[in-house]
């Protein structure tokens, strides 16, 4: 069928919104006629080449919602009319990594950046007669996607469909950092480094959690606030004046859980995150940096002899097909906040705005919403 995408034809350009060849679902597969996709910093690394791709052009989006409109054969558990969250990590449950719970962690995730379709090898999606990878195996920037059942999830149909498009990267990410990854305790102080789509979960998680204090560094001042509202009990602006309250606040003992969520992570960060970290405490690496960079900074002698642990997170250690639904049933219950999140909306054309939102700090998380005249 023919719709419309928005496509990246290579590093450092816009994304470009145009006509795109979708193909019908295959084996293990379905369409989706999207309702939502969130604007994620992630997709932005492609536009700077710091997530690095097989090819371009790409199609970008991985955090949707919608309902399938088509079923391919052999899939099981879903059908016409469904409500789903697109995963974007695929869950077999049958793999190595997903039998031992580590869902997040699949083995089909091999292909996430070389784009090829979990069941042929092949490409769903044509532009101007080429193949075009779709980002995490998802491409969410278009009204419809052919995707494999293993990249989405079903949800209850009476929860919103717009809104539940946020539980498919962003709020599953930063809440699972902190409850999970970060294993905040009652009681403990928690640092969470950048207040973004992520770190604004991290910050409702570790407060769900029972965290005594949640403080949070982030240098836009209208994030600070927000954060505030979603559960932050101090902010600052730098790490500097972090490093020195959190000192005071804690009687010297630091945190019990530091979670770096920044949307460009450098190494430094991570010394940040250590100092800031005190002693048998945990810091957790969640944001996204370049690729190729391999350079870190940190003191190996407090690693060793405060006993630090340093650990890496991907969709915050959860299982996608556990999580999408809880989240979504915590927040139907009012015990997670999602509405707040989605800042402001944008239609397909405005998707370059919208990363221009993004870049200002004027955004917890812009989304896409789509209507009968994008399709
Ligand atoms: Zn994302
Ligand atoms: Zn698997």
């Amino acid at each position: 069928m023919k719709t419309k995408g928005a496509i990246l034809w290579g590093i450092g350009e816009e994304w470009s919104v145009e006509e795109i060849e979708l193909g019908d679902p295959r084996e293990g597969e379905v369409q989706v006629q999207l309702a939502a996709s969130g604007l994620c910093h992630s997709d932005e690394h492609l536009v700077h080449g710091a997530t690095p791709v097989a090819f371009y052009p790409v199609i970008g989006g991985h955090e949707g919602s919608g309902v399938v409109t088509k079923v391919g054969p052999g899939v099981t558990g879903l059908q016409e009319g469904d409500h789903v969250v697109t995963a974007f990590i695929p869950a077999c449950g049958q793999c190595p990594p997903c039998s031992k719970g580590m869902q997040n962690l699949c083995d089909l995730g091999a292909n996430l950046l070389a784009g090829t379709a979990i069941s042929d090898g092949s490409y769903r999606v044509q532009a101007k007669g080429k193949d075009v990878i779709p980002m995490c195996l998802l491409g969410t920037f278009s009204p419809y996607i052919t995707v494999h059942q293993a990249s989405v999830v079903k949800i209850e149909p009476d929860i919103p469909l717009e809104i539940a498009a946020l539980v498919g990267c962003g709020v599953t990410t930063g809440w699972g950092s902190a409850t999970k990854v970060a294993d905040v305790r009652p009681g403990e102080n928690v640092v969470v480094m950048g207040a973004g789509g992520v770190g604004m979960n991290a910050v409702q998680g570790a407060a769900a959690a029972g965290a005594k204090r949640v403080m949070v560094i982030e240098p836009v001042a209208r994030k600070r606030e927000w954060a505030m509202d979603l559960g932050a009990t101090h902010v600052f602006e730098n790490a500097e004046e972090a490093t020195e309250k959190v000192n005071e606040l804690t009687w010297g003992r630091m945190a019990d859980k530091t979670i770096i969520t920044v949307g460009d992570i450098q190494g430094e960060d991570v010394q940040t995150a250590l100092s800031l970290t005190g002693k048998g405490g945990r810091a957790v690496v969640t944001g996204m940096g370049n690729a190729a960079n391999t350079d870190v900074k940190l003191s190996l002698f407090e690693l060793t002899l405060l006993q630090k642990d340093l650990q890496g997170a991907i969709f915050g250690g959860l299982a996608p097909r556990a999580a999408i639904p809880e989240l979504l049933g915590l927040y139907q219950e009012g015990q997670l906040k999602l509405d707040e999140l989605a800042t402001t909306k944008y239609s397909l054309e405005d998707i370059n705005q919208g990363y221009q939102d993004m870049r200002d700090g004027k955004n917890i998380r812009g989304m896409v919403v789509y209507t009968d005249a994008d399709r």
